[in-house]
């Protein structure tokens, strides 16, 4: 009835910090503003001018007055778009990337180039992690990558993180409750996933609280004890003399 009497190693480990994510806004809108050229009045002219003449009178002075198109260097007669500090016809303040007119809609500028907005987002926006889709306002930075703040939730229950943050586990975010209890070492004592300090010892880990006499639940940390079908006794209840 010999159980070896053993000093056993025991480790703790402070194993899991959890992490923050932050929030910023992303990218502005800019907006156009249009502005309507009237052909100018035409009161020097002789009322009893046909029209044709009017016309050509107009076009004349409006050419010579209303600056080019940045987009075709042609003058601009009429309607002008004043955008990036330019101005352009109507039909040349145009998307980039996909062409179609901007006209007064919102537009995004990139590099001295205006944008529609859902190219902009497409081409330039930040990804989400999450569903690949481009982030158009709040984004999550986190694991070092982006996320939409509505797609930046636990891995295993959904939920999004309140002010504790999350833990992260193979680059997935995972609420502590999820957390502890999917990769927590468990108490060989009481089952339970342990949260922080842990010992380590009889190859399993304990709650310290936990990691007392199997007879008597007195602690034995720190103490010589004896190993019984993997959990410690003390000396006392197997019947040994403590002191050596
Ligand atoms: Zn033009
Ligand atoms: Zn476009
Ligand atoms: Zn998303
Ligand atoms: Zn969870
Ligand atoms: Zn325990
Ligand atoms: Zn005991």
């Amino acid at each position: 009835i010999s159980a070896g009497t053993s000093h056993q190693h025991q480790s703790v480990t402070d194993y899991a910090k959890p992490n923050q994510g932050t929030s910023h806004y992303q990218s502005t809108l800019t907006t156009v503003s249009t502005t309507e050229h009237l052909p100018p009045s035409s009161d020097q002219l002789d009322s009893m001018l046909g029209n044709l003449t009017a016309d050509m009178s107009r076009q004349g002075v409006n050419t010579t007055q209303k600056g080019c198109c940045n987009a075709c260097d042609k003058p601009i007669v009429g309607q002008v778009i004043t955008a990036l500090g330019k101005t352009w016809h109507p039909e040349h303040f145009t998307c980039s990337h996909c062409n179609q007119e901007l006209g007064t809609r919102n537009f995004f500028e990139r590099d001295g180039n205006p944008y529609c907005e859902p190219d902009y987002h497409n081409l330039f926006s930040p990804r989400c992690a999450y569903c690949n889709g481009p982030i158009l306002d709040k984004c999550v930075t986190a694991l070092e990558k982006t996320w939409h703040t509505e797609h930046f939730f636990c891995a295993q229950c959904g939920q999004q993180f309140g002010e504790d943050g999350f833990h992260e586990r193979d680059g997935k975010p995972y609420c502590r409750n999820d957390y502890f209890d999917m990769f927590a070492p468990k108490c060989n004592g009481c089952n339970r996933a342990i949260m922080e300090n842990y010992i380590s010892a009889l190859n399993s880990q304990w709650h310290p609280d936990c990691f007392v006499c199997r007879d008597c639940s007195k602690p034995v940390t720190g103490k010589s004890f004896y190993a019984m079908e993997g959990k410690p006794v003390c000396p006392g209840c197997v019947g040994a003399d403590e002191d050596e």
